[in-house]
């Protein structure tokens, strides 16, 4: 493969390989998809938002000490970020019960959890990506135990310093997913991207919704919440 092939390509983005073997690029896409590829569409402006917005939060992390993939932005679309291998897990924290917890547990959407939780998932779209535990990791060689306790200790470092941030943009961080990966000289990096995709942002006075919940629950204006979380980061 040659610099500028393409690596990979996923349901939001494609990869493509640089001149330099440990960067590449990624390339975000307009494309949503939401209960593991069964509801799929295009959204026009989509790709732009989650580039602008994810390298907002990728900053603002290396900011405050979160080691992670992203090096720049490179155009409204694309960034280069560390080329990493991806740990197989998702990991999840969730301040407010939503979505699949609400469910599962028999929660009401929107009741405050007593502290912050971490869950992980088999990153396995054939599998419907399964909520695992700790021990299925270690079964199942995803990671170590050591890696596992960096990527809880990481995830809910994140969850504070996002919180808070969104906090004062009048936005209440609910829940989020992550991906780590390993880098060539198997350290942790926080990888893939931090957007409305992946997170779920509710508007502090109002409880709108300004997330891919918009899509997933056919609430519509989906692109029009995405710009609203990309004005108040100061979009700029
Ligand atoms: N999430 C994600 N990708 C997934 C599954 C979940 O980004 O494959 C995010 C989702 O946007 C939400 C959080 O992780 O912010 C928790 O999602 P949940 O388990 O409630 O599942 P969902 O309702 O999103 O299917």
């Amino acid at each position: 493969m040659r610099s500028g092939d393409m690596l990979y390509e996923g349901k939001a983005k494609q990869l493509f390989l640089t001149e330099d073997p440990t960067v590449v690029r990624v390339k975000y896409k307009d494309s949503a998809t939401a209960f593991n590829n069964q509801k799929r569409a295009t959204l026009e402006g989509k790709g732009e938002m989650n580039n602008r917005i994810s390298t907002f939060f990728f900053q603002l992390l290396n900011e405050k000490g979160i080691a992670n993939h992203f090096i720049e932005e490179i155009s409204p679309l694309e960034q280069l970020v560390r080329k990493v291998t991806i740990i197989p897990v998702e990991v999840v924290v969730r301040n407010i019960a939503a979505g699949t917890m609400a469910k599962r547990l028999g929660m009401a959407e929107g009741t405050k959890l007593k502290h912050p939780i971490v869950e992980f998932y088999y990153k396995d779209d054939e599998l419907g990506d399964p909520l695992i535990t700790e021990e299925h990791i270690s079964v199942l060689d995803l990671a170590t135990n050591e890696q596992v306790s960096q990527l809880k200790e990481q995830a809910l470092k994140v969850n504070d310093i996002l919180s808070a941030f969104l906090l004062e943009q009048n936005i209440i961080l609910v829940d989020f997913k992550l991906e780590f990966g390993l880098d060539g000289d198997g350290n942790v990096l926080l990888a893939d991207e931090i957007s409305p995709d992946t997170c779920r942002f509710w508007d502090k006075e109002t409880g709108e919704r300004l997330d891919k919940d918009r899509f997933r629950r056919d609430l519509g204006q989906v692109v029009e919440a995405y710009h609203e979380i990309w004005n108040r980061l100061g979009g700029k």
